[in-house]
């Protein structure tokens, strides 16, 4: 395996990659994996029977180490590639027998109860005496030639060895339902004439009608009598006469011989089988021809309209595309799977006083002779892409124009009285797109890049190429209405979506079950590029407290899924966009950016999309191209990236290190899954491919002094006094948490209260962060996580304060209704109050002077002030209603962004506030602004607002307008923002009401918002339950209708409130109690 570059190395691993095994006995082998396999099948019993299991299996162990057989049994444990029949992965057992003679003599007869990796450490450490007699060599004999599983150098010493190259088990997971792979698109050429309302004169027949002509080119890979494509479209042409089959001779197109037979339209699958009179052989070219007629529907999918309104004050109505990720299929019948890349050729009617927009820029525009209200529009074609980029749009939204350096133009498009929003938004864009360009090293494709913003849109953004689609929310920034921690959305967003440009649409995933890669780059992105490309400063540092805090969070329940999740159904897909993808993807990309090194991670990227360009990839491929960069570089990192990022993207969770001190000069380390509430292994519905083991890339420093990174899998043993402040994960680098032994807690405790500062503040934060985290999990007591912050009124640093300030929330979250509530948020704010006293100025909440960190801790400081109870900050609040909104906004037609003088930064929690102490006529006010918002951010506000009611016939009425009929309802059947209404804002009441409107109306929602699966998801993740009834709700609810249990939401509810419930049982006695010493204290 001389994979790995080991010039200069003197890493303690280097040796293990310099030994090729022996040849295996067949017979042996044979045996091993029946044994293997019998291994697996006890992994997925429940964690009691695998117990139990274990316990039998070190009991017979103990047995072979008594004197009387004279043998010293160690179990060594390798991870290698998955059992293709069951798709669990098995874990080779081997026997390593240590001749008895050269052991000393042990007559304790130990057990092994905690688990095989405690067992190992036992059995290590008596095997301790004997270990640096037997050498390598011997030990590595023993083995059969396998990598040894005990290594040592410079006093660290490994128990378990370090995972090396496996095979490539990448095979392409079946989900089901994909295309026959006998063709492959060329190009697509589509006309499309769109009876947009609202401009000329249309017949009544042909209104929101779309008349489209496609004639596509392909190829034929092998020989077919059929052609499979994808097709949801509402009206699909059935009868065979109208498929088309031609041939290029010369420059005319002719009739093929081989045309279209029968056709067979398969709704469910969403495709259309054309069988054909003859066949096609292998290497043969032919276009297809087609006419149909589609809708335009309001689904927010496929092609869709969007309203927005004139500067006159008239609601109008916008065409726009939603592909991604398969509704490419409901704008025309092509081969929708992201790796069967074409060209796409696109010319578009549209009425007159419109503007047609797609991929690639326009070329010219004529008038349509036979419809005179109608002009054409023709464009340049696009590069090679996947199809769920396609992107077009027809409307009459005001531009705006700006160039990058090269003279790229960077156009926005946006209703004109909100024009003045876009500036910034257009200013980061021309930032980030030269950013890339240098980052990357490959120039930007396209000739133009477009940024539409509207109301109606599932998603944040939508990066299609050359033509990115933005929620109206996360593109339009002005200081009057935007809060600045919005301004850093719309910063972070395009980061994110200008990153796609390259990442995803110049080199793309071959299938969905890898769209992670995709989107953790760019979540990574997000933070990383934008501070780098200098666009916001912070936000690097608040990526350890947001993002990976996210992620840890997210990631800590056993129902948490792999980042890279097999797909067995198309209808998993649209699941895959959730948050573990983003923020458990960016820090992932990030530790791995950690362990290679900036400069090698960023010319392995260019290497990756300069070599697959125009073309599909898959993780393996970026690993790959990362490593040659290691190599190119003469770096060597003591580790196979493919084996370590496997073991943080193929299984869920992430591990803690645990610290355990067996004398007074080493540490030894273990590992272990982290789990919020370890009894729920139940809910894990994706098993763990590696058995819930990590490669753990070492930061650490004693101290003070950092060392070399150093890789760990099942244990390492340290040199460490004592007297020692041992860091592990300094500067919140890896992946991982860390439980210290209680001496070195309290060493690091000492040193935090006596001097700070001589630990940088994201270990500060990273020391904060998992202390509360494991107390939350009961792995530590809370006694220690609170020592962690008895520094606290000394701290200065903003990101310690804010990881303690989500802290306490977390306790205050948990507590539920609990009785004991109120003393802890009294604990809570009087923690605060010193913050709020330093650091809260409410006559300066605008921080023009972008301190995005500053902002985060006012805005984090002054809500959770307010949802402890804390009267000044509660009636602030309520005052700023009354005065600044409702004083403000008096008349009738009122807009709210242009009359409210609530700082943005405290709108949401002040309307709130305003409606909680308010009654009809506050909410009736609140409705009436709602109404006439045009700005979508504010009225997001106005809707978190009109959830606080404390009338429950409102809050019915505000649920129901879900399902209400045009013009009429609470909202006058006003378009819905389901994303706003289901994700923010709720509180106890209105989680309440909400779980009763799901409850009785799912089969509606469902109905209505089948085909848009984000939709769906809003609406299970919605649930929540913080009592015991409210679970049986859940429960009972799942037990009648099983179909719901393919959303994860449930399950997460289910385990969020099981883990609370079991969290108030363990600690909310002793955490009061404990609150009550200390608020004298703080
Ligand atoms: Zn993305």
């Amino acid at each position: 395996m001389a994979d790995l570059d080991l010039s200069g190395s003197s890493n303690l691993v280097a040796l293990v990659y310099n030994e090729q095994p022996p040849p295996v006995d067949p017979k042996v082998l044979q045996e091993r994996l029946k044994k293997e396999k019998q291994m697996k099948k006890d992994e997925e019993k429940t964690k009691r029977q695998r117990e139990k299991e274990k316990e039998k299996e070190e009991r017979r162990n103990t047995k072979m180490t008594s004197p009387h057989n004279k043998r010293v049994t160690i179990e060594h444990v390798k991870y290698s590639s998955p059992d293709d029949s069951d798709g669990v992965k098995p874990r080779e057992v081997v026997d390593h027998t240590v001749e008895e003679e050269e052991a000393p003599e042990d007559k304790s007869d130990f057990r092994c109860g905690k688990g095989v990796i405690f067992c190992l450490v036992i059995v290590f450490l008596i095997s301790m005496g004997v270990a640096f007699i037997v050498s390598f060599k011997l030990t590595e004999q023993s083995l059969g030639g396998r990598k040894t599983i005990i290594q040592e150098e410079d006093g660290i010493v490994r128990l378990g060895a370090l995972f090396s190259s496996e095979p490539d088990d990448d095979v392409e997971e079946e989900t089901e339902g994909r295309l026959p792979r006998n063709i492959e698109p060329i190009w697509y050429n589509l006309t499309s004439r769109v009876f947009l309302p609202g401009f000329v004169d249309i017949p009544a027949n042909k209104l929101r009608l779309v008349e489209n002509s496609l004639l596509a080119k392909f190829r034929v890979v092998s020989d077919t009598k059929e052609i499979v494509l994808n097709s949801a479209l509402s009206k699909i042409p059935e009868s065979a006469e109208e498929w088309k089959i031609l041939k290029e001779e010369g420059d005319r197109l002719v009739a093929s011989p081989v045309q279209v037979s029968t056709v067979t339209v398969n709704s469910t699958a969403e495709t259309v089988l054309l069988a054909l009179n003859g066949g096609f052989k292998a290497g043969m070219e032919f276009l297809l021809k087609v006419s149909y007629v589609g809708n335009l529907s309001s689904s927010k999918i496929g092609l869709y309209t969007s309203t927005y309104r004139t500067v006159d004050g008239k609601e109008r109505e916008l065409v726009v595309t939603q592909s991604e990720p398969q509704n490419t299929r409901r704008i025309l019948p092509c081969m929708d799977e992201p790796d069967r890349k074409a060209v796409f050729r696109m010319t578009i009617e549209h009425p007159k006083g419109t503007r047609a927009l797609f991929n690639g820029i326009e070329t010219g525009t004529e008038p349509v002779a036979t419809t005179p209200d109608f002009v054409r529009t023709h464009f340049k074609e696009t590069p090679r892409m996947s199809s769920y980029l396609l992107a077009f749009a027809v409307s009459d939204l005001a531009m705006k124009v700006t160039t990058t350096s090269r003279g790229i133009p960077v156009r926005a498009f946006v209703q004109s009285d909100l024009i003045d929003h876009i500036d910034y938004a257009l200013n980061v864009t021309v930032k980030m797109l030269e950013y890339y360009e240098k980052e990357f090293q490959i120039p930007y494709p396209l000739d133009k890049l477009d940024l539409i913003s509207v109301k109606d849109f599932s998603f944040g953004a939508m990066e299609n190429w050359g033509l990115m689609v933005f929620h109206e929310r996360f593109i339009l920034f002005h200081p009057q209405v935007s809060s600045p921690l919005s301004k850093k959305e719309v910063a972070k967003l395009l980061s994110h979506e200008v990153s796609h440009q390259w990442f995803g649409n110049l080199v793309t995933m071959k299938w969905w079950s890898d769209v992670w890669l995709n989107e953790a780059f760019a979540s990574h992105c997000e933070d990383t590029a934008t501070a780098r490309a200098g666009v916001m400063e912070g936000l690097d540092d608040l990526f350890y407290f947001k993002t990976q805090g996210d992620a840890h969070s997210d990631d800590s329940f056993a129902s948490s899924r792999p980042l890279s999740t097999p797909l067995h159904k198309q209808v998993e897909i649209a699941q895959l966009f959730d948050s573990t993808t983003y923020s458990k993807g960016a820090s992932i990309v990030r530790q791995l950016e950690e362990v290679v090194g900036v400069d090698n991670f960023r010319n392995g990227i260019r290497a990756y999309l300069k070599k697959f360009s125009y073309g599909n990839a898959g993780h393996d491929d970026l690993i790959e191209s990362i490593k040659e960069s290691l190599r190119a570089n003469l770096s060597y990192i003591g580790a196979e990236l493919k084996p370590f990022m496997r073991r943080f993207t193929k299984q869920n969770g992430f591990p803690v290190v645990n610290v355990e001190r067996p004398d007074t000069m080493h540490v030894e380390l273990s590992q272990e899954w982290f789990q919020k509430d370890s009894n729920s292994d139940g809910l894990n519905k994706h098993g763990a491919s590696y058995g819930h083991v990590w490669e753990i890339p070492l930061f650490y420093e004693i101290n003070e002094e950092p060392k070399a990174v150093t890789w760990m899998t099942e244990g390492l043993r340290l040199p460490s006094n004592q007297s020692d402040l041992l860091i592990l994960n300094s500067d919140s680098r890896g992946f991982y948490r860390v439980n210290y032994d209680p001496r070195s807690w309290s060493r690091i405790h000492e040193q935090l209260n006596k001097n700070h500062t001589h630990l940088s503040p994201l270990t500060r934060l990273r020391l904060i962060t998992d202390s509360f985290a494991l107390a939350d999990a009961g792995k530590l007591p809370y006694d220690v996580a609170l020592d962690t912050i008895r520094y606290l009124p000394s701290e200065d640093d903003r990101i310690p304060i804010l990881g303690a300030i989500q802290a306490l929330e977390l306790i205050q979250k948990q507590m539920g209704g609990n009785e004991d509530q109120e003393k802890v948020k009294t604990f809570i704010r009087r923690v605060l109050t010193q913050f709020y006293k330093k650091i809260v100025n409410w006559e300066r909440l605008t921080f023009e002077d972008e301190d995005i960190i500053e902002a985060e801790i006012v805005d984090r400081l002054i809500n959770q002030l307010w949802q402890s109870g804390d009267k000044e900050v509660a009636d602030k609040l309520h005052r700023l209603f009354e005065d600044s909104l409702l004083n403000q906004c008096k008349d009738a037609n009122s807009i709210s962004s242009q009359c409210s003088k609530v700082p943005p930064l405290i709108r949401s929690i002040s309307y709130c506030e305003g409606a909680k102490r308010g009654r009809d006529e506050e909410f009736n006010a609140l409705l009436r602004l709602y109404k006439n918002e045009i700005a979508v951010t504010e009225k997001s506000r106005l809707m978190n607002g009109l959830k606080c009611s404390r009338d429950t016939a409102s809050l019915k009425r505000l649920f129901q307008s879900l399902l209400d009929e045009k013009n009429q309802g609470l909202l006058s059947g006003k378009s819905v923002d389901e994303e706003v209404f289901l994700k923010y804002g709720n509180h106890d009441l209105s989680k309440k009401i909400y779980n009763e409107f799901f409850f009785e109306n799912h089969e509606k929602l469902m109905k209505k918002y089948s085909k848009n699966t984000a939709i769906v998801s809003y609406l299970a993740d919605a649930i929540t339950a913080s009592t015991k009834s409210e679970l049986a709700d859940i429960e009972s609810f799942l037990l009648s209708n099983p179909s719901m249990d393919e959303f994860d939401g449930f399950a997460k509810a289910v385990e969020t409130c099981r883990s609370s419930l079991t969290w108030q049982r363990k600690h909310a006695k002793h955490l009061v109690e404990e609150f009550e010493k200390r608020s004298n204290r703080v």
